[in-house]
């Protein structure tokens, strides 16, 4: 019997990590879910295996910016076989303290730094050798925010420039990996509501404002995205490699 192909989504137990998950176990998948919150992944499990009518996603607790807790994963997850997709999904929009001083804003940028790219550069770097050769599929979660700017004076910027460093980072990795078969892609979403990354920064007024920069009038949702993965860690998309991908409803046009 064929062995059943394996997908890792970071960030799975939630929002738009939990409907990749839930897309690449429904396209008959086993996915490893990685989070910090074990309750959250066990949850997300529940209900994935749920739909898809089999036992398909293996929860993993982990904080991915801690890295002796990625190589420890790591471990658990090379028991399962080769890596046919990896999508590095973790992420938190940090808001520094409006009365900031250098060192808090300070704080605030290693924390987006760390928690938007180093939870992709040592998950990504751990499992890299697991990864299918040829066939691998290495998709990285970016946003629109990276190629306008973003998020607001809040954040002085450090998660728009957090999320922009992976662009630089998978081109490489996809000159790197591209003679082993291995495509890589970043996917910039818009606006995707029904998510905890807006937390009480969310309002009607919030929400009206998104979806008045999209062309298409509304806002995206997890499943958009999802379905977007689902293209790119398909055999089909095997011609496609160092893109960074919008999908943002019109929001930004032409990257
Ligand atoms: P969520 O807050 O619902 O999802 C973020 C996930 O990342 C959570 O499941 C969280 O789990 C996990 N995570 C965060 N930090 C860590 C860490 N240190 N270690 C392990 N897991 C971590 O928000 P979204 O679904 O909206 O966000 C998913 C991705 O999409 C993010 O990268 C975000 O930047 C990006 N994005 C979202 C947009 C939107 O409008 N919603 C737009 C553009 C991009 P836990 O807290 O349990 O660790």
């Amino acid at each position: 019997m064929r062995q059943q192909r394996l997908a890792v989504v970071s960030g799975g137990g939630t929002g738009i990590g939990k409907a990749i998950a839930a897309q690449l176990a429904a396209d008959g998948r086993r996915v490893v879910v990685l989070g910090r919150r074990a309750e959250v992944l066990e949850q997300a499990r529940a209900s994935i295996d749920r739909a898809v009518g089999a036992p398909s996603v293996v929860p993993v607790p982990v904080d991915l910016t801690d890295a002796q807790q990625v190589g420890e994963a790591a471990a658990v997850i090379a028991e399962l076989g080769p890596v046919d997709v990896l999508v590095n999904n973790a992420g938190a929009v940090i808001t520094a303290p409006a009365d900031e001083t250098l060192a808090a804003l300070a704080d605030a940028w290693r924390r987006d730094l760390d928690t938007n790219l180093l939870t992709a550069v040592l998950l990504t770097t751990a499992l890299q050798e697991r990864l299918r050769r040829p066939g691998g599929r290495l998709i990285m979660i970016s946003s629109a925010a990276a190629q306008r700017g973003g998020a607001g004076a809040h954040s002085a910027g450090s998660y728009a420039a957090a999320k922009a460093a992976l662009h630089g980072w998978a081109f490489g990795l996809a000159r790197a990996l591209g003679p082993d078969g291995i495509t890589v892609n970043v996917l910039a979403p818009g606006y995707i509501e029904d998510t905890e990354i807006f937390g009480d920064r969310w309002s009607e007024r919030f929400h009206a404002e998104k979806v008045a920069d999209t062309l298409v009038g509304r806002a995206g949702t997890p499943a958009d995205v999802a379905a977007a993965v689902g293209y790119l860690a398909s055999p089909a998309a095997g011609y496609l490699t160092g893109q960074v991908i919008g999908l943002n409803g019109g929001a930004v046009l032409g990257r």
